[in-house]
């Protein structure tokens, strides 16, 4: 859908909200009074039927039948469990995805896999801007395997020449989490495995916010994050894609029990479960997985192709609203106009980013601010309204306006920006 009633009115912007099929989701998410929520790609939005379902498991799995819930509530089973329900939201077969650990440390488990898988090759390839996390973690993996491999980080554009016969690992975020572009994960994948070299996907900024299919791109690893769209809370646990070829190759160094083909058994020797278990390392936070849960199933009841609809259809809005109301402030748009180009995010540059998110946070627009100069918005489908883009930009407008920003108080850099 094009956008081009000129000039916009919030009333036209209403009836957007009053024709959108995914209009009655935002009532399952308790989505505070006076907040317009942009930072749903950083921590998403709680679910209404998750404060009960931990209460729930709190009081009753836990507190009343105590350890034999890790057989008779499921608790044993779980990352399995949730993670066949996330394969369906990123195009995944039963038995490729289970829940574990963070996001970095499955990055981790991937990495020395497609190492292994991948002997006489040296390079592993990735962009000076990937999420600093994933190249921390190779870095580690690189040293803890004698410095014989070499990080190598060139610009999206210079990728596909970038990879040739030395290349044993592509190591991608697919949406950038700074500039929201998105990667072209077909054909990245595609030019890769002609060349002989492995692909890990970082999902983080792409599950629950798009459809995704990794069997279809004929992935070979991913890993995402349960705390972003999928609403799992902060800090969920994440989640670890292997395809099914690549599951018997190798077992992750990270040999913990809950990885073993027989935990129960105690034996000393370690023999890595068939299929994705292996991945697994030790005992998982039962409470965490339970709130990951009922964010996924309540998502699972959405669709995802309206989803990205209605993002893509919110991020134009915004867009435009943006280059309507704000002129002239200096505000540069960084992400991809193309919708296939982009992500569910939209992020501005200025100068004064920080201090005008600190603005826009006091009066109750929360995004956030990404070093240096970026202020990043993220578009959550199933939370938020066209009105909301309406009212979040009026509001960016009367601080650029008025220079509300330029106080002492919202130049204070936080911890967490
Ligand atoms: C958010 C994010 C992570 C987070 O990793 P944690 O281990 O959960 O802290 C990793 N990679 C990317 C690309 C992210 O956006």
């Amino acid at each position: 859908m094009t956008i081009n009633v000129s000039p916009l009115t919030r009333e036209f912007v209403a009836a957007l909200d009053a024709a959108d099929p995914l209009a009655p989701f935002r009532d399952q998410f308790h989505v505070p009074e006076g907040v317009i929520y942009l930072d749903g790609n950083s921590l998403g939005a709680l679910p209404k039927a998750t404060p009960d379902r931990l209460a729930q498991a709190i009081r009753h799995e836990w507190g009343s039948a105590l350890v034999r819930s890790w057989n008779t509530a499921g608790w044993y089973d779980m990352p399995r469990r949730l993670g066949d329900k996330i394969a369906r939201l990123i195009g995944a077969q039963p038995g490729e995805v289970v829940v574990a650990d963070s996001t970095s440390v499955n990055l981790f488990k991937v990495l020395a896999a497609a190492l292994k898988l991948n002997p006489g090759r040296r390079v592993i390839v990735s962009e000076p801007d990937n999420f600093p996390t994933d190249l921390y973690m190779a870095q580690g993996l690189i040293d803890l395997l004698g410095n014989q491999h070499e990080l190598k980080l060139v610009r999206a554009e210079a990728l596909v020449e970038a990879i040739n016969d030395e290349t044993a690992a592509i190591m991608l975020t697919h949406v950038n989490y700074r500039t929201g572009y998105r990667h072209d994960m077909v054909a990245i994948t595609a030019h890769a495995h002609a060349r002989g070299a492995l692909v890990i996907w970082d999902l983080a900024h792409s599950a629950g916010a798009m459809p995704v299919d990794l069997s279809a791109a004929n992935a070979d690893f991913a890993i995402g994050c349960g705390y972003k769209y999928l609403n799992g809370g902060p800090g969920a646990p994440a989640f670890v894609y292997v395809a099914q070829r690549h599951q018997a190759g190798f077992s992750q160094p990270l040999s913990g029990w809950m990885g073993h083909a027989q935990p129960f058994e105690f034996d000393w020797k370690y023999r890595p479960a068939e299929g994705i278990a292996r991945y697994l390392c030790g005992t998982q936070p039962v409470l965490s997985m339970i709130a990951l849960e009922s964010a996924v199933d309540l998502m699972l009841t959405a669709n995802l192709v309206e989803i990205r609809e209605k993002s893509l259809r919110m991020a134009d809005l915004f867009v435009r609203l943006v280059e309507q109301r704000c002129a002239g402030h200096g505000l540069e748009l960084v992400t991809p106009r193309e919708p296939e180009k982009r992500g569910s995010q939209v992020c501005l540059r200025h100068p004064e980013g920080y201090p005008i998110m600190q603005a826009l946070i006091a009066r109750g627009v929360i995004g956030d601010f990404r070093a240096p100069d970026i202020l990043r918005f993220g578009f959550t489908p199933l939370y938020l309204r066209y009105v909301d883009m309406w009212d979040a930009v009026d509001i960016l407008a009367d601080i650029l306006n008025t220079r509300a920003w330029d106080q002492p108080a919202f130049k204070q850099r936080a911890k967490v920006t």
